[in-house]
Parts: structure tokens; sequence; C-alpha cells
């Protein structure tokens, strides 16, 4: 069976946010189309408690609300760090970690008691003295139970593994032996497959996208996600397709739209009157020939570092999207895909299909669409369907690339 999954996500623990009713998930899950989703922030004893007793077990290792078709896994963020050797900075990586069922996450939060680790926030820290302590703690984690999955989150994202504060030329560097145990990792919203798939140490792993929202919203909960054959519908068999690489394909944001896909300076900085963006040439010592000041790596090119030319990349299905409210609102020229005229928009839409992940997947979209709404709106939403869209510019230091729907 095909399910599509989205396995980061974060609660209103994360900071920030307000409470998040799992109810309110629920119902943009339906309407997005997500079949399992990733709780958020499941070790925190206040959240792990809330969990609890909110949800029964629907399926082996999945929860749903009293009465809702709904199906949620319990997930959590960490952060791991630690000094490696050759480095001045700390080692900093953010991962995301699922959980076959709540005696699971006991045992992980008494783990987190022995490390002296503070378990108070959504997305706790572990910190480790040094790769071998931190090996060692990952080793002890997955002790606790086969089944669960330690996965690098958003890989190539300044707080991931590959990021440029990071710097790692290898990640081996950071799990040592641990390293045959990570099995998957996530894109995130600044890359895609084709970035990461001749990266040596990434080349071979399953690739997987996730929303990690901090919002029920329905531009949030599915902006990426994870299509995958799946032999039943129960954590063990989501984590052997994913072990075993099954995935039907990603959906994934363009990494254009990233805000910092490229290594450059934005105008408006001191000592700016014009913008440098660097694509083919970057200065070796990353000093702005403008202000003189240093500038952070682009995504882009620090995947262009990272890539091996001679690894011949593994067959990949993805798909770069935007969430469907978002098409609504750019065609109407709205800003607030919230706004109730876009909202209106989209409930049209959405009375054609069972949810938007059947509509993004439809191949006779445009003979659904036609005569039904908006000649305007039917161009955009087939130009996005079949990639016809792009972010020029791109993104770079800190500004999102502006949307051009061709
Ligand atoms: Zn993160
Ligand atoms: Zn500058």
């Amino acid at each position: 069976m095909k399910l599509a999954i989205d396995l980061h996500s974060h609660s209103g623990y994360a900071g920030g946010v307000g409470q998040i009713e799992l109810s309110d998930v629920s119902k943009t899950m339906k309407l997005k189309g997500i079949d399992v989703f990733g709780t958020g922030d499941c070790l925190l004893p206040r959240r792990t408690k809330e969990l609890h007793s909110l949800l029964n077990e629907s399926a082996e290792g999945l929860y749903s609300l009293p009465g809702d078709s709904k199906n949620f896994l319990l997930q959590t963020e960490v952060i791991f760090s630690t000094k490696l050797a050759d480095y001045k900075n700390k080692t900093i990586a953010h991962h995301v970690i699922l959980f076959p069922d709540f005696s699971a996450i006991e045992k992980m939060q008494k783990l987190m008691d022995k490390w002296k680790m503070k378990n108070t926030i959504g997305r706790p820290f572990v910190v480790s003295n040094s790769q071998t302590e931190l090996q060692d703690q990952l080793f002890e984690i997955a002790a606790i139970d086969p089944l669960i999955e330690i996965i690098p989150a958003h890989v190539v994202t300044p707080e991931g593994i590959f990021g440029s504060k990071n710097n790692l030329q290898q990640i081996a560097e950071f799990y040592g032996d641990f390293l045959s145990n990570i099995r998957i990792i996530e894109t995130g919203l600044s890359a895609d497959p084709k970035m990461l798939q001749q990266i040596p140490e990434l080349a071979e792993l399953t690739m997987i996208s996730n929303s990690d929202c901090h919002s029920a919203a329905i531009n949030r909960i599915g902006r990426e996600f994870t299509v995958i054959d799946s032999k039943a519908l129960s954590y063990p068999a989501i984590i052997s397709s994913l072990r075993e690489n099954k995935i039907a394909f990603t959906a994934e944001f363009n990494p254009q739209e990233g805000r910092f896909y490229h290594t450059g300076h934005r105008a408006n900085r001191a000592g700016h009157e014009d913008c440098v963006i660097f694509v083919d040439e970057i200065p070796k010592d990353l000093i702005c020939p403008i202000c003189g000041k240093k500038m952070n790596l682009g995504v882009s090119e620090r995947c262009q570092q990272l890539t091996d030319d001679k690894i011949i990349p593994t067959e990949r299905k993805y798909m770069h999207l935007i969430p469907l409210v978002e098409v609504v609102a750019a065609s109407l020229g709205i800003k607030n895909p919230a706004s109730k005229s876009v909202l209106k928009s989209f409930g049209q839409v959405m009375k054609l299909f069972p949810s938007e992940i059947a509509l993004w997947q439809d191949t006779k979209l445009a003979e659904k669409l036609a005569g039904s709404i908006d000649e305007k709106l039917i161009a955009n939403i087939l130009a996005v369907q079949n990639d016809n869209f792009s972010f020029e510019p791109a993104g770079f230091d800190g500004n999102y690339g502006v949307l051009k729907i061709k």
C-alpha cells in the first residue's frame, strides 16, 4: 500500500507558536491526504503525558484520536552536539528520532536523566564530551529498541550535520562506528535529492522529506512529504520500508526558494548599495568584495563542494511543489494564504479531489479542473504540477527566493 507520511513536526511546546490541537492537525491531514504524521516533541514529559492521554493505539506503533481515522507516530527532534578534535567550534546537528511506543520514550527519558541532560524544551539537547561518548550514547539509544530510528534532519542547512557551520568533510567524523545505523536522511526544505545524491556518504541512503512544521495550517502540514510503499499500516512496516528505501516519491520545496540557497550579500546591508550573489566563482575566503565581511556559504555551493562527480546517482523520484493554498494566493495576487477569498477558492478546487496530494498526482488534472474554476488558477496549478516554476532571484543571505510561475 502507498502511504503519505510527514514525520517531522513540532508542538506548541517548541516555543512561540501557542497550543496546536491534534484535532486541528488531523483535519489538515485529511485535506492534504497525509496518512501518518509525526507528533513532534514526544520526549518532553508534559507532551508525553498529553499524547498518552489523548491518543489510542490504532495499529501497531501508530496512534489516533478516539473515533478519528488519522494516524500519528511518536516523534521528536533532538540536537546532538560535541567537540570534535580537529574543529575549532562544536559540531551541532539536528536529528529526527522515531519511537515505536511509549515505553521506548520512557526509556530514552531515563537515559537523558542518567546523562544529566535537561529535558525541558520541545527539542532537547544531548551534549557529549567527546566523539566516543557521543557514539556510545547513540548506541545506547538504539539499544532501547531495534525499531527506533535516528535520522539526520535537514542535512545541509546550517544546523544540519553537513551544514556550512559544521563544515565537516565526512559525517563519519561525527558518528564514528554508529554510521552504519544511519540509514535515512531528511533532505530539508533547502535541498532536494538531486543536490544530495552524489555526496559520497549520502548517495546510498534513503532520502525522505518532511514539513518540519510548527503549525496545523494547510500551507504548513505536508508542505514537504514522502510517499512510501509499505506492507501495512503499522510502525514496523513503515520503518522497514524506509530502511529498504521503498520510496515511491518525495514532494520537495524548490530549493531555490530557500533563504540561503546561494552565497552572497543583499543590497540593504551596511556598506552595500548593490547586492552580490556568487554562483560560479566564490571567493575562497568567503570575504565579500563590497563590504569586506564574511559571507555564509550558500546551500547550493555547499552541496557542490561535497559532490563527487564520479558517483552514479541512484534513481530517485521526487517532485517540486508549492502548497496549493499558496498557488491560489499567488494566482489571486493576495499575500496572505489564510485570507477568506483564498480559502474560498481553495475550497472550490478541493471539492473536486479527495485530497491535495491526490490532486498533485492526478494524471487528468486539466480535464477535471476545466470549467470549474478561474482559467488563470488552472494554468498555475498545471504549471506547478509540471514543475514549470522557479524562484528568481533564488534565495540568498536571508532573503527568500521570489516565486515565478511560468
Ligand atoms: Zn531542526
Ligand atoms: Zn558584503
